[in-house]
């Protein structure tokens, strides 16, 4: 995808951008400003902590069009998102996926300060100068290990050259590049080090994700569970870490490493608790606004969206989504052998 994507169309009338009376604040007095939106539960990957290798993928129907997808975004940019992380299953495997990256880039500096996505990788090459064109400025890419064999054990798909030459590819096209690893016992914990100075000495920051029990998956998740804490006590006895003050309005905490040069993040929803300042919400790639990652409670946002008056019955569904967001989420990782505390799988909720 190198030519311009094309754009789409504005079939609803939406209305203008925020005004303070109309921005998403909630319950608790949290405004919300950052809306990942998921555009696909399909994946060309199966990470073992992710999904199950036969995993059942939602009809098409169900899915919100390119279309809908575009006025769904749009009714957030009028009511004061201002940052878009387009996620998935994985972005990229959404056919013309480019047209929403393009359309929606032209809000930027209108409403909307950043367009960002998450990704696997696996097909970034052919995307990242388009990406950049529509105003991306960088991506999160997330890459668990260096080692063939370990990728493909992890992900049961021999995919790691391909992802080493899309991040390649979005460094070229001028986009920044952050690594997400997730840390897992006993499959990449040792090589965590190499990890981080192999994507300081390439220029990427590299945040590191415990794993969290959202949705069935084959095998046992906590038996992977390895907890930030120690890890970052042990990259304490290798390196120098200065506690950064950088934020990005997220959960992640962020240390620089001095012989790096590199920043590092951290995100740990089982060790500290991130609620406070939680500035976001997610929508499923079947229009289903979820407040919070770790809650059930959920806002049907598909049905305003196909209603005869999707205008007025979107806005009346995000201030119900507002009414509803939980103070904090719940993720129990302490019960060995046990359900996982949701049934749906990062995949629908784009992490
Ligand atoms: N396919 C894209 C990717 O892998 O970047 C975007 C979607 S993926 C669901 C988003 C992030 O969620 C990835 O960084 C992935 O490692 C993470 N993730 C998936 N399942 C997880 C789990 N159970 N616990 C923690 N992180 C998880
Ligand atoms: Fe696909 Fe991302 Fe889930 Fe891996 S983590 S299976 S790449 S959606």
């Amino acid at each position: 995808m190198t030519e311009p994507a094309a754009r789409l169309r504005d079939r609803i009338e939406i209305g203008a951008a925020s005004t303070p009376a109309s921005a998403l604040i909630d319950a608790f007095g949290r405004r919300i400003s950052y809306l990942r939106l998921s555009v696909t539960d399909r994946c060309d990957l199966r990470c073992s902590y992710c999904m199950p290798e036969r995993m059942t993928f939602l009809p098409k129907r169900e899915v919100l069009t390119l279309e809908e997808l575009y006025d769904l975004a749009r009714g957030f940019i009028a009511r004061g998102v201002t940052k878009i992380r387009i996620t998935g299953g994985e972005p990229l495997v959404r056919r013309d996926i480019g047209d929403l990256f393009a359309s929606l880039g032209r809000y930027l500096g209108k409403g909307l300060d950043e367009l960002t996505l998450t990704t696997n990788g696996t097909r970034l090459a052919d995307h990242a100068a388009a990406l950049r064109s529509a105003g991306v400025r960088r991506v999160n890419v997330s890459l668990d290990t260096l080692e063939p064999a370990l990728f493909e054990q992890l992900s049961r798909r021999d995919a790691l050259a391909q992802v080493l030459d899309g991040i390649a590819a979005a460094k070229a096209a001028g986009l920044r590049v952050k690594i997400n690893a997730v840390a897992l016992r006993g499959a990449n914990e040792d090589e965590l080090p190499r990890l981080i100075e192999w994507a300081h000495g390439e220029g990427h920051e590299v945040t590191l994700i415990e794993v969290m029990p959202l949705g069935d998956v084959e095998g046992e998740r906590l038996d992977h569970y390895l907890p930030l804490d120690l890890v970052r006590a042990r990259l304490a006895e290798r390196w120098t870490l200065r506690e950064s003050d950088a934020t990005t309005g997220g959960p992640a905490r962020y240390v620089d490493v001095a012989e790096t040069g590199g920043r590092l993040g951290f995100i740990t929803p089982h060790t500290h608790n991130f609620c406070d300042g939680c500035n976001r919400i997610r929508v499923t790639a079947t229009g289903q606004l979820y407040p919070c990652l770790g809650g059930a409670e959920r806002v049907d946002l598909r049905a305003a969206l196909r209603s005869d008056a999707p205008r007025e019955n979107l806005a009346a569904a995000l201030d119900r989504a507002m009414a509803i967001k939980p103070e904090r989420h719940d993720f129990r990782m302490d019960r060995r052998g046990a359900a996982p505390a949701l049934a749906r799988h990062m995949s629908m909720t784009g992490g």
